[in-house]
């Protein structure tokens, strides 16, 4: 079966191609033209876009911390039910079934949830193996667990600490490691409330530093694709730039990924104490070419923020809206659920929604800054489409500086930031640049071999609806969207990876569990006939 995407203009960064032309798709993956150029179906393509599946590196869209944010606001999903479409805040009730929908008719057909901790990695990919089109993939959080914690007070070996983390990756399926505010979960629990990078973890006597360089050690000598993914200490607060900046520095010239930089991106300077601290920030990353960073664009309207990041949860509670939180200081890292609205009139708000759009707009490379909000942090997936016109327009951006309390975009740059990003800079960030980054050599892009994940737009002047609602969308070849409507809902698989290990730590983890918690090691185990179906994992080649 072959079949033709004709006539459109094909945007493929990865292989350097912007022209009009055909695209050729057979058994799920992109193909050669053949000599005959005779197809099975034909899909007319004239007028209109051609760029490869998107990917999204960072959406809480599963685990057990996203479900409970839905069972903490279930007016949310009521909302959406009765009047859907019109109450953003409906991104924290969406089931399984709709977020794969959604992401679909935007064109996307890969997204990786970034926070599962390990002893809830089977949740959260029984939730995934529900969300339907897309293919899905998680990071495994270590930083603030007893067991690394342990071998770095014991000053165990490098060799330690890889074997453990490829034991954590092997168990929890997952495709890469993220740390979230390192050491700073473990110092909450010995009511610690103020903890950055070079804090010391009571109890452990190692540093939020020493935690990140091991980790990242740990992932770069493993050969995992994707560079440590670090949530920074010291979220959200005036002057958590210099946090950000410190950790930058501290990547050492090796890979390192910078998680939702917006929420670090700011300053203390003028009235408030309160400021942008974007264009530093972006100097910074502009400079270190071995950080990559996704901002986490703010967009007004009611969200719910989801984080493992216990000792910021804990913080924010009091402004919680509508009034009510959940904390949970349990496993390594715990979890808090907190409701918010982001509104523009508030001084704050207004400057962390320029603080995105300056991160954007500033940093140079679109192969190192990434286009996420954090779903649902920052705000749902579902305002990607306005997100994505406001950067390629000036105009639009100056409409809505207009809107927005005069004194917080003075404590910007934003008004002075004339760039606008092209088609080819936008497929850059959301297609090549993340397969790149997670190491998925057949995704991002249109050359023959890639997985036939396939975006068609309309070419309209609209920007938003255009990325609102794709005309065509194919998974593997299969067509799976027509105008913004699912056609077909089949299931993706999860991508994951597993580099070597001495096997020793697969007894020493067994002996751990047994003696520390009286639990088998099972509990941390996602075994295929769990998740059901034919082949619910696809592996991933390591980098050696
Ligand atoms: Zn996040």
């Amino acid at each position: 079966m072959l079949t033709r995407i004709e006539g459109g203009r094909v945007i493929d960064p990865a292989n350097d191609r912007d022209e009009i032309g055909d695209i050729w798709m057979g058994d799920g993956r992109i193909v050669e033209a053949p000599l005959d150029a005779r197809a099975d179906a034909t899909y007319n393509a004239v007028g209109k876009i051609v760029m490869a599946g998107a990917i999204d590196i960072h959406s809480h869209i599963a685990g057990w911390s996203v479900n409970t944010a839905r069972l903490l606001l279930p007016e949310f999903r009521l909302g959406s039910a009765v009047r859907p479409g019109t109450t953003p805040a409906s991104s924290a009730g969406w089931p399984a079934f709709e977020i794969g929908c959604l992401y679909a008719a935007m064109g996307f057909t890969t997204v990786v949830e970034p926070a599962v901790s390990p002893h809830y990695a089977l949740h959260a990919h029984l939730e995934l193996a529900d969300i339907p089109i897309i293919d899905k993939a998680t990071l495994a959080v270590l930083g603030n667990d007893d067991f690394l914690l342990s071998l770095m007070r014991a000053k165990e070996s490098a060799a330690a600490v890889r074997d453990y983390v490829a034991w954590t990756l092997a168990a929890t399926r997952s495709l890469g490691i993220k740390v979230i505010n390192a050491g700073g979960a473990a110092a909450f629990k010995e009511n610690i409330r103020e903890f950055s990078l070079d804090d010391v973890v009571p109890s452990y006597d190692v540093s939020s530093r020493e935690i990140v360089k091991t980790l990242q050690r740990a992932v770069t000598d493993l050969g995992v694709p994707h560079p440590l993914h670090v949530h920074c200490n010291n979220l959200g607060i005036a002057g958590s730039a210099d946090t950000a900046l410190a950790t930058i520095a501290a990547a050492d010239g090796l890979p390192l990924h910078l998680a939702h930089l917006q929420f670090y991106g700011y300053g203390k300077e003028g009235e408030r104490g309160f400021s942008s601290a974007a264009a530093h920030l972006a100097e910074a990353v502009n400079a270190a070419k071995s950080v990559t960073i996704d901002v986490g664009q703010v967009m007004f309207g009611q969200t719910v923020t989801v984080s493992l990041d216990v000792l910021r949860q804990f913080k924010a509670r009091n402004q919680a809206r509508p009034r009510k939180w959940a904390i949970l200081d349990g496993d390594a890292n715990g979890a808090g659920i907190v409701p918010y609205n982001y509104r523009s009139a508030d001084f704050y708000n207004a400057v962390q929604w320029a603080v995105g759009m300056e991160l954007f707009l500033l940093i140079d490379d679109p192969w190192r800054v990434f286009f996420t909000t954090d779903h649902p942090n920052g705000a749902p997936f579902t305002a990607y489409p306005e997100i994505l016109a406001l950067l390629m327009s000036r105009d639009l951006r100056a409409q809505w500086i207009a809107t927005l309390p005069a004194a917080a975009i003075a404590v910007t740059t934003l008004p002075s930031i004339n760039r606008e990003y092209s088609l080819v800079e936008i497929a850059t960030m959301t297609r090549a640049a993340p397969a790149r980054l997670l190491g998925l050599w057949d995704r991002g892009h249109l050359g023959a071999g890639a997985v036939a994940d396939v975006a068609v737009y309309e070419n309209a002047p609209d920007r938003a609806k255009m990325f609102r609602s794709a005309a065509l969308v194919f998974k593997h070849g299969a067509l799976v969207v027509r105008d913004g409507m699912p056609t077909q809902r089949g299931f993706g698989r999860a991508l994951a990876i597993e580099p070597g290990r001495d096997r020793a730590i697969d007894r020493r983890m067994k002996a751990y569990y047994d003696s520390r918690y009286g639990l088998s090691d099972d509990l941390i185990k996602v075994p295929d006939h769990a998740i059901g179906g034919p082949e619910p994992f696809e592996l991933v080649p390591c980098a050696r």
